[in-house]
């Protein structure tokens, strides 16, 4: 039997190339089959790229150059809500422009403990930015035109018929792993026999792309890169794509609204109250669900990002979620393919995951219910009423709804609860929201961030595996190392003095995953070495603390 490729991901989209690029940075040959033909932008959809996303860019070496693309570099980022795109202005939410980002204190995201804070792109300039940089991977090729028509799991391998949308010819691919990246209409979950279920049909919108070269001349509101539209008649938002003439307007509609019947361009013009000329590029119509697929995958093959998980655009974590399960997959099926990943391990890719995005898809789907509100009627009048009503609103919407724009808790305060590789100590992980975040080594937490010597980020000293982060020279790790090398985990001892470190870190010990987790803490290795690995690796079916 000839394999052709350990990994084959299907979908190049932002999710399948995060972990295509994260298999190939820990040496995996990987393959990514995409049926667009070669570097076709994808629809304008996610704007927003988490800080925790621009985290694993950075570890993947990418983060830089997705933070030069996008609107121009002083162009701000901040969210205004606003009673029309130019209309009255009800409240601001002042996020950094990219020339800022690292001076940010006072924004609503300033001052984050992380190396890298999030960033507004639309989808159309990140996907491109991917693909270049996987080109500096040797080890992962992409495959255009590529349409995955159906597959088939055997005991050590699976087979993949795919068809070249250009020339139309057939093949058969044969991987020992094979990855599903490919979208809300997955084709690999439909072969894997899964559903998504979950609320189907929260709320609609028709959106479209429009160029409007002298919408940003005539605004009369400050620049912004979000327009949140709330008046008596209608909702939606504009959203700047080039800083310059392209934009996004959604219109939000009833839910079962008959789109077709919908004149766009009046509502477009209605929202934006204007009447300077627009082209329309693109039009299509979104609804926003919470839905989440049965099973996460099989023995060979799984699902990540909208395949395995689809929800409304709220907090504009969809996709950000998607690359979070891609660097906790990632280094499993690596582990696995290099033989030191145990039984357990790729298991726990669903029991880890399917908790969180729980979570996270409700703190989304809580967005949506918090600013669906009857908005006053007299918001547009030009008088004290209307002045009043204006005022009321704006701050209502800037307590209750603006952590969606700055949401640390969904960035940084996610953890692996209960899951069967990680060495719990019997201390709960601190609770977040979407806006309120508490750094903590408790295992299964993000490990928190910390600048070292001033400058240096803690992240860029990990190694490409495990690391024992030792804040006491003193304590003797020479049992975890030995046992490491039995198990063959690669583990790198990371030695910090407490001194030159700006955080706080309550135990001496902290063993981080290749996804920076904390998979297990502590003051001394002694006596638990061994066992502890076997754990971590997913080498024995062990009871979840
Ligand atoms: C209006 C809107 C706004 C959004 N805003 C945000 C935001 O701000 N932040 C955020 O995090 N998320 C946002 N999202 C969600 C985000 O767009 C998605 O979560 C994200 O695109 C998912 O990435 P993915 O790689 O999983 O799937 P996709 O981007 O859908 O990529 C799937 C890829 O697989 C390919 N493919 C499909 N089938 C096959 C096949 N059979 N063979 C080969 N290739 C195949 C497709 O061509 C595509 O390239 C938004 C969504 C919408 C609708």
């Amino acid at each position: 039997m000839t394999i052709d490729v350990p990994v084959i991901v299907v979908g190049a989209g932002p999710v399948g190339m995060t972990l295509a690029m994260d298999l190939a940075s820990r040496g995996i040959e990987t393959l990514v089959l995409e049926r667009r033909p070669p570097r076709q932008a994808p629809d304008a959809r996610c704007n927003h790229v988490s800080a925790r996303s621009m985290e694993v860019f950075r570890r993947l070496g990418f983060a830089d150059r997705v933070r030069a693309a996008g609107l121009p570099p002083d162009h701000a980022h901040d969210v205004v809500y606003a009673t029309r795109f130019n209309g009255y202005e009800l409240g601001r939410v002042r996020i950094p422009a990219a020339r800022d980002r690292f001076d940010d204190a006072g924004y609503a995201d300033g001052s984050w403990p992380t190396p890298e804070p999030p960033h507004r792109i639309n989808q159309i300039y990140l996907e491109p930015q991917m693909w270049a940089h996987a080109e500096s991977f040797e080890r992962l090729s992409i495959r255009w035109n590529a349409d995955v028509q159906s597959l088939s799991e055997h005991p050590d391998h699976v087979e993949l018929t795919v068809v070249d949308r250009a020339t139309g010819a057939a093949s058969v691919l044969r991987a020992r792993f094979v990855l599903g990246c490919d979208g809300t209409r997955s084709t690999v979950r439909r072969e894997l026999g899964v559903r998504l279920v979950g609320d189907d049909g929260i709320m609609m919108s028709v959106m479209a792309t429009i160029t409007a070269p002298e919408l940003a001349a005539t605004q009369r509101l400050d620049r912004a890169w979000m327009y949140w539209i709330l008046n008596a008649e209608m909702s939606g938002n504009v959203i700047s794509l080039d800083g310059k003439e392209r934009w996004i307007v959604n219109v939000f509609v009833p839910k079962d609204t008959d789109v077709e019947a919908i004149d766009f361009a009046d509502a477009a013009r209605r929202l934006l109250a204007t009447d300077v000329p627009f082209t329309i590029e693109d039009q299509n119509a979104w609804t926003g669900r919470r839905l989440l697929a049965e099973r996460f995958g099989s023995q060979r093959v799984f699902i990540a990002g909208d395949a395995a998980h689809s929800w409304l655009p709220m907090a504009g974590y969809a996709m950000n979620a998607g690359i979070a399960d891609a660097a906790n997959l990632a280094w499993k099926v690596a582990a696995v393919l290099d033989g030191w990943g145990g039984e357990e391990l790729l298991a726990s890719y669903e029991s880890e995951r399917r908790p969180v995005l729980e979570q996270v898809s409700t703190l989304a789907m809580n967005v949506r219910k918090g600013n669906a509100v009857p908005v006053p009627l007299e918001i547009e009048e030009p008088n004290a009423a209307g002045a009043a009503a204006r005022e009321r609103f704006g701050r209502y919407m800037l307590e209750t709804d603006s952590a969606q724009f700055a949401c640390i808790g969904l960035n940084f305060g996610y953890y692996y609860d209960g899951s069967p590789i990680i060495a719990y100590d019997g201390v709960a992980a601190p609770a977040y929201s979407l806006g309120h975040y508490t750094p903590s080594t408790v295992p299964g937490c993000r490990m928190p961030h910390a600048f070292v010597n001033g400058t240096t980020s803690l992240y860029d000293l990990l190694g490409p595996a495990y690391t024992l982060v030792r804040f006491d020279r003193t304590i003797d790790v020479a049992p975890l190392q030995r046992s490491a090398e039995r198990t063959g985990v690669p583990l790198t001892v990371l030695d910090l003095d407490p001194a030159n470190v700006d955080t706080h870190y309550d135990v001496a010990l902290v063993l981080v995953r290749p996804d920076h987790h904390v998979a297990w803490r502590g003051q001394t290795v002694a006596g638990a070495a061994e066992a502890l690995l076997d754990r971590l690796r997913g080498a024995r079916a062990v009871q979840a603390a």
